[in-house]
């Protein structure tokens, strides 16, 4: 048998409410497209009942469930996903149906008329709360900035990739990683459409804030060293800073007499908590570089998988 030609990689962690109608409606949609297909889910560790439901959907040949050891998070589970198909064009989407299956259809029409590497995906009307959608706003910017690609919406998963993409994806063996922005090192042509979004179907999003903050944090430090500088320029600007307020409370004491020093201490003590909690914020920013170099130099694999269920 050769290659088929489209894959869907899906990530699940506790996603039971989803998983049915999900598959009720993937399945026609990649059936409408004429091609040859698989529908790749990786169960990330879920502890709901999702595992045993995709399981039941591995009966069906063209579904393969991937089961990881643990949970590893979304983008190392599609990175599993991604290593176990051959397929041409390989297609990643969340399992909540925030993005309707149904814009499959488009994104390969896309993909195969403009001969593109990756096509990425803008969300229409963004169905989130304002502090889900706020730190992506911020990151979208910041991600333009950094990697110099003109991507609008970066966070949105409906993505598909070429072969080539994926195999070089696989090849980095990162653990804090960020897949549409990694795959951005390595495609050339590139576009982005428009696509519905819609309230998470049933469950809940499985990124609280620390997660979130710690993801958006992958993107930023894996992808640049953007933070160290501005630390760096920051604390180069606060010591002048500092220098010119020292200067200015000297000259006033010998202006104002000593009196007037005494009594200024405390705005002293203010600026020094200030400088303190900078530092400690700095520290804590290198420590997140140290921690990720070390899971790195660790080479502990980025995932395991425990099974391949398939039909
Ligand atoms: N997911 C995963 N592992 C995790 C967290 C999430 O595989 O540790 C999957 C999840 O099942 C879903 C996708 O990643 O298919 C996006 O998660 P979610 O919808 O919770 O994120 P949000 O839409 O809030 O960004
Ligand atoms: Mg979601």
């Amino acid at each position: 048998m050769g290659n088929v030609q489209l894959a869907v990689v899906i990530p699940v962690y506790n996603e039971e409410a989803n998983l049915p109608l999900l598959m009720q409606r993937i399945m026609p949609v990649m059936q409408g497209l004429g091609k040859s297909f698989e529908i790749i889910f990786i169960d990330d560790g879920s502890r709901d009942n999702s595992l045993e439901i995709l399981k039941g959907f591995a009966q069906n040949t063209q579904v393969k469930v991937v089961e990881l050891t643990r949970n590893y998070g979304q983008h190392a589970a599609i990175m599993a996903g991604f290593s176990i198909t051959q397929a041409d064009i390989v297609i990643t989407m969340d399992a909540d149906l925030q993005n309707p299956p149904e814009e499959i259809t488009n994104l390969v029409k896309v993909m195969e008329e403009g001969n593109y590497d990756v096509v990425g995906t803008i969300r229409k009307g963004r169905k989130d709360s304002f502090f889900r959608i706020l730190p992506s706003k911020i990151i979208n910017i910041v991600a333009r900035k950094i990697t110099g690609v003109n991507m609008r919406d970066w966070g949105c998963m409906l993505r598909c990739y070429r072969r080539p993409v994926v195999e070089r994806m696989i090849q980095c063996h990162e653990h804090a990683t960020f897949i549409p922005a990694l795959a951005m090192v390595f495609a050339k042509r590139v576009t982005e459409i428009e696509v519905a979004h819609e309230e998470r179907y049933g469950g809940k999003s499985n990124y609280p804030l620390r997660k979130l903050i710690n993801l958006q944090f992958d993107l930023v430090a894996s992808f640049s060293d953007l933070p160290m500088k501005l630390i760096m320029y920051g604390g180069v600007l606060m010591s002048l800073l500092g220098i010119c307020f020292g200067t200015f409370l000297a000259i006033a004491r010998l202006v104002y007499g000593a009196r007037w020093a005494a009594e200024g201490i405390f705005t002293l003590f203010a600026v020094l908590f200030v400088f303190v909690g900078l530092q400690f914020f700095a520290l804590g920013v290198i420590g997140e570089y140290i921690g990720r170099i070390y899971r790195e130099v660790r080479k502990r694999p980025e995932y395991m998988i425990e099974k391949i269920h398939t039909g």
